[in-house]
């Protein structure tokens, strides 16, 4: 019999195969403050007060194409503020990646607002869902799968034509990735832009 501690363990290794593998640095770097924020804020450090909010603001911005270099400037002397007055080990962990993932990924990061460009496709403003007319068989799956009625169409039937063709309505779409993962044929396709309505 396996025992709370084993259950526990393949429940999170369970967990983490089934995290989407995060490759953009803007996601990576709301993904470790979100981890960061999960407790409450004890305030005891300034810059660890005082920077948490902005850094939240700020990748949203990040996220969103909407930030500027003076944005990167700012995350860079919070985190380098919060390296040297956290008092705690987490606040040092945290403004650390934070550090690294400005360091290495410079480029990526300014090309989210200058060019409005996600290279990774996974900052959710800046792509849109499209199906490929060349690819669907009008199966009707995606239909079934989406939660938010953001897919029209109309499913092919034997001996029937004039079909509505599938097609994603942008205005409704959530991005939540349920029509692409069903799709059999992998006509669901995420493209940069953001959603046209
Ligand atoms: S760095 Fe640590 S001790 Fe300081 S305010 Fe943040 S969480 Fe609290
Ligand atoms: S699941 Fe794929 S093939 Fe089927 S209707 Fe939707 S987009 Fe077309
Ligand atoms: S991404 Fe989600 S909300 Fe958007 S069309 Fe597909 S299933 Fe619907």
């Amino acid at each position: 019999m396996s025992t709370v501690n084993e259950v526990e363990k393949t429940e999170a290794a369970a967990e983490a195969s089934a995290a989407p593998v995060m490759n953009c640095a803007v996601q990576k770097a709301i993904k470790t403050w979100a981890d960061f924020q999960v407790d409450k804020m004890c305030g005891k450090c300034h810059p660890c007060m005082m920077g948490s909010f902005e850094v939240l603001n700020i990748l949203g911005r990040l996220e969103g194409g909407a930030s500027s270099d003076a944005d990167i400037r700012r995350l860079e002397i919070i985190t380098a503020e919060m390296l040297l007055g956290s008092r705690c080990k987490k606040g040092k962990d945290v403004a650390q990646t934070l550090d690294e993932i400005l360091k290495k990924n410079r480029d990526e990061l300014v090309e989210h607002f200058e060019k409005g460009r996600c290279v990774h496709l996974e900052c959710k403003p800046l792509i849109r869902y499209e199906i490929d007319a060349d690819k669907c068989t009008m199966c009707g799956e995606c239909l079934l799968a989406c939660k938010f009625a953001a897919i029209a169409g109309q499913k092919r039937s034997l001996y029937a034509s004039g079909y509505m063709p599938f097609r994603i309505r942008q205005a409704r779409c959530t991005k939540c990735d349920a029509c692409r993962e069903i799709c059999p044929e992998g006509a669901v396709t995420i493209i940069s832009g953001g959603a046209r309505n």
